[in-house]
C-alpha cells in the first residue's frame, strides 16, 4: 500500500505471470468460475455497530503508508464504511446506513479468493482514493455525489475478478470473453457486477437525475482501469492541460505504454511499468491534485530509483558471471 505505483506494478507483474500460467484449468462459463472460487465467509454485519473506528485509526486511514496487512478483512470492511461516513456520503445523499452496510457486504463477497485481485486489493485502491480526497480536501471543490462515485467505483473496480487477465480471456475463448467481447472483457464484467449491486440499494435514495449521472460516472471510472486504455486516459489528461500548455508554450512528452510481454526480469519490467505508466500517470495527477506529489509521485519516483539501481546491479552481476561486459552494456 506504500504507493499506488507498486500496487499497479504488482498488478501488471501478476498479469504477466498469468499469461504464462496456461496450465491453470479455467471453467468455460463465468457463472461456474464464480461459484468455484466464491468465498464462503460471511461478514457478521450485525456486529459492525460494535466495531467502531477510533480517531487515530481514521487518521491513519488518511495516510498513503497505511498498512492493510495489519488488520483482518472484517475490520477492513468496517474501515471502508468509516470512509463513506467520514466524507458524509450517506445521509445527505439519501443513503441509509443499512443500504451502505449491505452494499459493502456484497462487495466483500463479490471478490474472489485469487492471489491479487481480491478484497485486500479492493481495500488498498479505495483507501488510496480516500487518502487523496482527504489530503487535497477535495470536498471543497467537488460535489459529494462525485466523491460518492469515486469511492464506489474504487471499491467496485475489480469485482468478481477471476484472477486471469483479459489476454487470457481472449486467448482461451472463455465464457466471460463470449459475454463481454474481446476488448476490456474483465472491466465490462466488473462494471456489470457493480451495476447490479449499486442499483439494488446504495444509489436507490438518489433522485432519478442523480442516479443516471452516478451510473455514468461509475461506468466511466471502472472502464478507465483497463490498462489497454492507458494512452486514451493520458490523452484526456493532455487535453485537460491544453490550456496551461498553450500558456507556457510547452508540450507534454508523448508517452509510451509499457508492454510487459517484452520484459523478462522483474526489475526490468518494474522499471518499464513505472517509467512508462505509473510515473506519467501520477505526474499528470499531481498537477490536478497537488497533494498527490507527496502521496503518490514521490513514492513512485523512489520506486523507480530502487528498481533502476537493482537493474544496474543485476546487470553488472550477470556481466561478471558471463565473464565480460557485453551483457551489461547491451542493457
Ligand atoms: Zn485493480
Amino acid at each position: 500500500l506504500g504507493n499506488i505505483g507498486s500496487t499497479l506494478s504488482r498488478c501488471v507483474s501478476r498479469r504477466h505471470h498469468q499469461h504464462q500460467s496456461v496450465e491453470v484449468a479455467v471453467p468455460r462459463t463465468p457463472a461456474s468460475a464464480a461459484r468455484r472460487i466464491r468465498r464462503h465467509l460471511q461478514l457478521p454485519v450485525q456486529r459492525w455497530g460494535a466495531c467502531s473506528v477510533s480517531e487515530s485509526e481514521l487518521e491513519a486511514l488518511k495516510r498513503p503508508d497505511f498498512s492493510n496487512w495489519d488488520w483482518p478483512e472484517e475490520k477492513l470492511a468496517v474501515f471502508l464504511r468509516a470512509m463513506f461516513h467520514d466524507l458524509r456520503l450517506t445521509g445527505r445523499l439519501g443513503i441509509g446506513d443499512g443500504a451502505l452496510d449491505n452494499f459493502l457486504v456484497q462487495v466483500y463477497q463479490s471478490y474472489n479468493r485469487v492471489p491479487f485481485h481480491n478484497f485486500q486489493h479492493c481495500f488498498m485502491v479505495t483507501q488510496m482514493v480516500y487518502c487523496l480526497v482527504c489530503a487535497d480536501q477535495l470536498w471543497l471543490r467537488v460535489p459529494r455525489l462525485e466523491l460518492l462515485c469515486l469511492l464506489t467505483a474504487a471499491a467496485c473496480h475489480d469485482l468478481d475478478h477471476p484472477g486471469l487477465s483479459n489476454h487470457w480471456q481472449r486467448s482461451a475463448g472463455t465464457g466471460l470473453s463470449a459475454c463481454y467481447g474481446p476488448e476490456a472483457t474483465l472491466e465490462r464484467h466488473h462494471l456489470a457486477t457493480a451495476m447490479s449491486l449499486v442499483g439494488r440499494g446504495l444509489l436507490s435514495g438518489l433522485t432519478a437525475q442523480e442516479f443516471r449521472y452516478a451510473r455514468r460516472r461509475i461506468a466511466r471510472l471502472i472502464l478507465a482501469t483497463d490498462l489497454a486504455r492507458h494512452s486514451a486516459v493520458m490523452a484526456e489528461f493532455q487535453e485537460f492541460f491544453a490550456e496551461a500548455r498553450l500558456e507556457r508554450s510547452q508540450g507534454i512528452e508523448p508517452l509510451a505504454v509499457m508492454d510487459p510481454e517484452r520484459f523478462a526480469g522483474k526489475a526490468k519490467s518494474q522499471c518499464g511499468f513505472i517509467g512508462g505508466v505509473a510515473l506519467p500517470m501520477n505526474s499528470a495527477l499531481a498537477r490536478v491534485l497537488p497533494c498527490a506529489t507527496e502521496c503518490l509521485l514521490a513514492p513512485v519516483q523512489q520506486q523507480l530509483r530502487h528498481y533502476t539501481d537493482l537493474l544496474a546491479s543485476t546487470g553488472s552481476q550477470q556481466a561478471q558471471q558471463a565473464g565480460g561486459s557485453e551483457l551489461f552494456s547491451s542493457n
